[in-house]
């Protein structure tokens, strides 16, 4: 969508990134980290004064502490961590539950490495899970569940009841949780995140995977990493060494001294909130309906009171004939089925949301 967007020249509210750039205080700790010669490779799992400072932020703020030396892998991206975990743990013939809709690389994941993925929708107009289903889909095969809060793309959130459901159900099993929390920093209404870090139950048996470019407004730079108990840790650095070895010296150098700020994150949250209320308001008179995002920079829009097409049609059409371009939601979904509803991303400076509801306000 993102190439049709630039091909029509229209406004790109498709793939998730902010069209305004990361803080200048960043961008001059990374060239400060160049110039002091840290250029050459870093260890494979990352360097040891970054995996300290992402320990005492993930103590700080969920009371879990992880070992520096053992539990935390600088990685290229959530998507690099999410790969490696999946690979170090799913073998042929093994289940992996993947709640829908789902982001796009966890299916073809499993996949590659001969796993089965065995879907469960979330449901109606608030996304979700009936743990019942979890419970009766749970098997022998079972190797893993992935889970992603906030979700990418519906914006909803797992609350602490959520959390002590899949406590209880994973408490007589070997399953891993994988759970995807890049979005852990962007949760709007006052809600707070449950990290599965929260969880002694679940933390024993999770990787979790988070990614810097959500929160630092730069995903271009690639750079996440994932938190896991030393046993699970120790095969996903053996994927990790493989795929790419180790991740950019001088952007990890430039995240030690930023992160000793914990306002460069806690203060996400209400930056986003206003930005979802800004684009939300602006298309308060138009013929789409929504429940406002709990989380994530994306705003599901349903457009049945506009035209009874398909999600992938509509969303071409809107490119082409309006200029401005989103992300048909069944693409993230079981059969096609959901086909009524936009992802649009509110990453975006207020000049572009005001430009994008003006289109959407018209249709
Ligand atoms: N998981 C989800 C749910 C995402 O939306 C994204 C977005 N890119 C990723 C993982 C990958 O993160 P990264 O850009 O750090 O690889
Ligand atoms: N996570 C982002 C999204 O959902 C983009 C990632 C990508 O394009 N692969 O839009």
């Amino acid at each position: 969508m993102s190439k049709m967007a630039n091909d029509y020249n229209a406004i790109n509210l498709s793939q998730g990134f902010p069209n305004f750039e990361t803080d200048q205080k960043l961008k001059d700790l990374v060239t400060k980290a160049m110039n002091e010669g840290y250029n050459q490779y870093p260890p494979d799992s990352g360097i040891k004064v970054l995996r300290e400072e992402i320990s005492k932020k993930i103590k700080s703020l969920y009371g879990k502490e992880y070992n520096p030396d053992s539990e935390i892998t600088i990685t290229s991206g959530a998507t690099e961590a999410l790969y490696c975990a999946i690979t170090a743990f799913v073998n042929k013939g093994d289940e992996v539950i993947v709640l829908k809709p789902a982001y796009d690389t966890y299916e073809p994941t499993i996949k590659i490495n001969g796993g089965k993925p065995v879907q469960i929708q979330l449901k109606g107009e608030n996304y979700k899970l009936d743990w019942d289903e979890v419970r009766s889909t749970v098997n022998s095969k079972t190797r893993m569940i992935i889970i992603n809060t906030p979700h990418n793309p519906t914006g909803t959130i797992l609350s602490q009841e959520d959390m002590l459901e899949l406590q209880k159900i994973l408490s007589e099993t070997n399953i891993i949780l994988l759970s995807d929390e890049v979005y852990e920093h962007l949760i709007f209404d006052k809600e707070q995140h449950q990290s599965v870090s929260k969880f002694p139950g679940l933390s024993e048996r999770s990787i979790v995977c988070a990614s810097f470019g959500k929160t630092f407004h730069n995903t271009g730079w690639k750079t996440g990493y994932c938190v896991a108990p030393e046993k699970l840790m120790k095969e996903i650095r053996k994927i990790h060494e493989l795929t790419v070895f180790s991740v950019n010296h001088p952007m990890q150098r430039a995240y030690v001294d930023y992160l000793k700020d914990p306002s460069t994150y806690l203060d996400l949250s209400n930056f986003y909130q206003t930005k979802r209320d800004l684009f939300l308001n602006l298309i308060k008179d138009s013929k789409f309906s929504y429940t406002p995002s709990k989380g994530t920079y994306y705003q599901l829009l349903n457009f049945s009171g506009i035209t009874d097409e398909n999600d992938v049609n509509f969303a071409e059409r809107l490119v082409k004939q309006h200029g401005l371009a989103s992300i048909p939601v069944s693409k993230f979904n079981i059969n096609e089925k959901d086909n009524s509803q936009l992802r649009f991303c509110f990453a975006k400076t207020d000049d572009t949301l005001e430009k994008a509801a003006e289109i959407l306000c018209k249709l």
